[in-house]
């Protein structure tokens, strides 16, 4: 018995190495009937995450038809005013799991389906998980249109295909996609960073920037590095196909040394789990600071990804003085164009000119073990593994101001911060929050939570932390139509709303004090009613809308209209 299930484990294991994903049991046609120009690729470098689909262009339109790739069953549908925005999920018998994302609608049977929920739970965020076989599906039968919903910054359809037994997100583009691509990778950035006390590049005991240009044949050669110790190296690099100028992540990076692979990444899949450990991936210090990801090929501290397919000492290069090494690096995209850029390296041991500088402050923090720390009225709590190293901490307080270091450490869980609020007259209290200020100090909302005389907020971003006041209600406003007018010919009503610093917490409607669904979109500002949802039967029509925001400051607001 456990004979066989070594050898299933086995051959689970090569077909899984040899990237033989399409197999006969998959026969997936295109979500969409156009050619598919992408503006995402999976496992390309987002924050804090993979992604972990291909984001599809949609000719700068909403409303394509999005069909089923394959027969299956509706497993699950969320509605949400972030991320995925509409989102339907289809599991097929032969094992996979595709999911449709950032819709404008679903198809008619899983639309009505969903609105009948929605007016059920008076809600416009749900999330449901039909029974198998309740909302059924065929190959090709249109499940949805495409949109602009959720965390989508144009119009475009994210499409993923997982592993419906442990929900591992699979490359789409391993099953037979096509997507025109003929041009190479790029390498925007290369950077060479010593690893060890005692290691330099260049003479440098921090990071540096290489130079590098394009040779005749093609391949690109860096400026010679003379280096020492243990050093690792760094590229900033993204992929385009033919057809559109989006910059998509890269399939696959290889570092070979004097003929040997240190370092063999790739994108087939990964675990929603592991997602976050991208943060000890990219040089995070560099892209708080610039907005550019530089991809590591050498693991750093913390790093638990899956990615690689080789690892050799760590992907770092001990380089011994009087040694030559010739470092090659390969970029890939899945349809095998690659670039190949070579850095030529010498052990010299020479004086040091940029030593490397170690913050110390009296605040230590061992990454496998807690800390907490006062800060004035304030205290923040960090839990085990909160940070992938141990670190010294920039901590301070002034009045009801705290900053927590800078932005430039990335941490895997969250930290706790309390504030103690007896200062505070109990009747203010309410309209009080915590925030983050950003960089133009502006508060951010940051979700508290009151008991006693503290306010905790949990968050895994550090910086700057105050309390701030939100005294103004929320601001709602007619869009589409005016106080008493007649709206007979109206297909939708449209509305805006806004708040000035907590942000919206809820919102409902009543038509003729019936609950109506309204269509939430944060990036507009917009709630949206249909009328099709409800057939009205009064020619007179009042409208109450109710918005509030996150520290309880409510707007009411009424109008009337006509209709026939
Ligand atoms: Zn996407």
């Amino acid at each position: 018995m456990k004979i066989k299930v070594w050898i299933l484990l086995a051959l689970g294991c090569n077909f899984w190495a040899s990237a033989q994903y399409a197999g006969p049991e998959t026969n997936f046609r295109s979500p969409l009937d156009i050619p598919l120009i992408l503006s995402g690729t999976f496992g390309e470098l987002r924050s804090n995450h993979f992604h972990a689909g291909i984001d599809i262009k949609t000719q700068q339109r909403q409303g394509l038809p999005v069909y089923a790739v394959e027969a299956g069953t509706v497993s699950r549908i969320k509605i949400s005013h972030w991320g995925y925005g509409k989102a339907l999920y289809i599991a097929h018998p032969n094992g996979y799991t595709t999911v449709y994302a950032h819709l404008q609608k679903f198809g008619p049977e899983i639309e009505e389906y969903v609105k009948k929920l929605q007016y059920q739970k008076q809600r416009y965020e749900v999330e449901v998980f039909p029974e198998y076989g309740e909302l059924t599906v065929s190959k090709g039968d249109t499940v949805a249109y495409s949109g602009n919903t959720g965390g989508s910054a144009g119009p475009h359809l994210h499409f993923e295909i997982r592993n419906s037994l442990d929900e591992k997100p699979t490359n789409p583009l391993l099953y037979g996609l096509s997507v025109r691509d003929a041009t190479n990778p790029n390498i925007a950035g290369l950077f060479a960073y010593p690893l060890s006390d005692s290691a330099q590049v260049n003479q440098s005991q921090k990071r540096i920037e290489l130079q590098f240009s394009r040779q005749a044949d093609g391949t690109y050669l860096s400026e010679p590095v003379s280096a020492s110790g243990l050093i690792g190296f760094g590229v900033e690099t993204y992929d385009r196909q033919d057809l559109a100028a989006n910059k998509n992540g890269v399939y696959r990076v290889v570092q070979v040394v004097n003929g040997k692979t240190y370092t063999d990444m790739d994108f087939k899949a990964f675990s929603f789990g592991e997602t976050r450990y991208i943060n000890t991936l990219i040089d995070y210090p560099h892209y708080a600071r610039y907005r550019n990801r530089i991809q590591k090929l050498f693991l750093s501290a913390g790093n638990r990804l899956s990615l690689y397919n080789t690892l050799y000492n760590e992907g770092k290069i001990r380089v011994v003085p009087g040694e030559g090494y010739q470092v090659e690096l390969r970029v890939s995209d899945l349809a095998g164009n690659q670039t190949v850029l070579r850095i030529p390296v010498e052990g010299k041991k020479l004086p040091v000119m940029e030593p490397a500088e170690v913050l110390k402050t009296p605040y230590y923090v061992h990454a496998d073990k807690p800390g907490s720390f006062e800060l004035g009225r304030a205290q923040v709590y960090f839990p085990a593994g909160t940070f992938y190293s141990d670190t010294y901490l920039d901590l301070s307080s002034d009045s009801l101001l705290v900053k927590l270091h800078e932005p430039s450490i990335p941490l895997h869980r969250n930290f706790t911060l309390t504030f103690d609020v007896s200062h505070l007259s109990p009747d203010s209290r309410r309209q009080y929050f915590i925030a983050t200020l950003d960089d133009e100090d502006r508060p951010q909302f940051q979700r508290t939570y009151r008991r006693g005389d503290t306010f905790t907020a949990r968050s895994r971003n550090l910086g700057r932390y105050t309390l701030a006041r939100d005294t103004v209600p929320p601001r709602v406003e007619p869009r589409n139509f005016k106080e008493k007018q007649w709206l007979t010919n109206y297909r939708y009503l449209s509305l805006r709303i806004s708040d000035d610093l907590s942000g919206i917490a809820s919102y409902s409607g009543t038509l003729n004090g019936r609950w109506i669904l309204m269509e939430y979109e944060p990036k507009t500002n917009t709630l949206t009613y249909n009328f099709d949802d409800r057939i009205l039967s009064e020619r007179q029509c009042e409208l109450v809308v109710e918005v509030t925001d996150n520290v309880g400051n409510t707007t009411t607001f009424q109008t009337q209209f006509f209709r026939r």
